[in-house]
């Protein structure tokens, strides 16, 4: 009978999801989709595919409220019915935060639940919908096992330098310290970069995580000493709707001048900065690409998206002391050409030397000549998930 093993990766309005096999060690999914439109009243939406890309499942409904907990039936439903005598494995969630602590993937038991409540207040926007379907799925599932893998485990291994901020001790001793996000991007990347090139796997290496969340983090020998995302998800790189790194009396002029209470200055920092607010007109830099040509905002919002990768690298390769490989993940960087080319044209004086057909036909090496070499290499964060599930439950249903 086969076992399978469902990873869950939470947002706040949409669940994304991938099936394994439990039996093999994972590589393609069986299956894979998406709810979206889940936070408010109106349609919500579900497509699912199977491994190659084929629909398999697609339902809409009013979302009336009922959120993830009403995806979470759903699924649970459907994945009975397309795999039919199927056991449930388990069941493995990325969360956000994992806190100073969690120093790798757990499983997950009502006690460790109650242990990452803690860490709300660090991510505020992301942490209360990774863990709404872990508690749902120990009331719904009771027996099958979970696993919780975290974006900040793989940048424990930072040096205490790179994870201090410069303020009083006792704010330190309290948590308020650099963590580092999209661990799980990163262990991916870190765990392939040696089948595109040796070197990288043994170098000094910088990868880009490119999406509508963005941050790069800096790599000694696969393993994270450096990252542009500190206490939240919103330092470092400028993102699709976060502003990444600004400084600190900017918030004392919203709160004071602009009279926003915190909630508000919070909002805004997270869902009207970046590509969107210096554009003004989205998010999405598919959307800016096809406006640019007749729109100067939009223009500048995408020359300081480059220009902050340039001068986030940069300061990674000093804190590497030198930079051996540079590689782009995620939405765009794996896709948006016009980006990279830019930075690679900014980050020349490191030695990197773009080669443009290579660019332009998506990779996977994109520069020529001797030097230090950059990489298109997409990532897959629910892999990951997987790996460590059948790390640490085998597959045994
Ligand atoms: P992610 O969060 O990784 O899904 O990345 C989302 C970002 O990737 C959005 O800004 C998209 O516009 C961008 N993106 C996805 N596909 C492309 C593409 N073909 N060209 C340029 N940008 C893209």
């Amino acid at each position: 009978m086969t076992a399978l093993n469902i990873v869950l990766n939470a947002g706040s309005s949409s669940l994304k999801f991938q099936v394994f096999d439990a039996g093999v060690e994972p590589g393609t999914p069986l299956c894979r989709g998406l709810f979206e439109g889940l936070a408010g009243d109106g349609t919500a939406h579900f497509v699912a595919r199977d491994g190659r890309g084929e629909t398999v499942g697609e339902e809409r409904w009013q979302a009336a409220g009922g959120g993830h907990d009403e995806a979470l039936r759903r699924l649970i439903a459907w994945l009975r019915d397309r795999f039919a005598g199927a056991s449930l494995a388990g069941v493995g969630h990325r969360v956000v935060h994992g806190g100073p602590d969690f120093e790798g993937p757990v499983l997950v038991d009502p006690g460790v639940v109650d242990d990452l409540e803690r860490f709300v207040a660090l991510a505020p926007l992301h942490q209360p919908h990774n863990l709404r379907p872990i508690r749902f799925a120990l009331e719904a599932l009771p027996g099958v096992r979970q696993v919780a893998s975290f974006d900040t485990a793989f940048h424990r291994t930072q040096p205490e330098l790179a994870q201090l901020f410069a303020i009083p001790r006792a704010m330190t001793e309290q948590g308020v310290r650099r963590y580092g996000f999209h661990g799980l991007s990163y262990e991916y990347i870190a765990s392939v970069m040696g089948e595109y090139d040796p070197a990288l796997a043994k170098g000094r290496v910088v990868v880009a995580h490119l999406g509508n969340g963005a941050s790069a983090c800096a790599l000694r020998g696969g393993v994270s000493v450096a990252s542009t995302m500190g206490f939240s998800a919103l330092d470092g790189l400028m993102m699709g709707t976060r502003c990444g790194s600004l400084d600190p009396a900017v918030v004392f002029y919203m709160l004071r001048e602009m009279k926003l209470t915190p909630d508000a200055a919070e909002k805004m920092l997270y869902s009207q900065c970046g590509l969107l607010g210096v554009s003004g007109l989205s998010n999405d830099m598919r959307t800016l690409r096809a406006k640019e040509a007749g729109e100067p905002h939009a223009r500048e919002a995408i020359a300081l998206y480059v220009y902050r990768i340039v001068r986030e690298v940069g300061s990674l390769a000093a804190a590497l002391g030198g930079l051996d490989g540079l590689i782009f993940t995620a939405g765009i960087g794996e896709n948006d050409a016009a980006t990279r080319a830019a930075v690679l044209d900014g980050l020349a004086f490191l030695g990197l030397r773009a080669d443009p057909d290579a660019n332009a036909a998506g990779g996977p090496r994109i520069t020529g000549g001797p030097g230090p070499s950059a990489w298109v290499i997409p990532t897959n964060e629910e892999l990951v998930v997987a790996r460590h599930m059948r790390a640490l439950i085998g597959n045994a249903a």
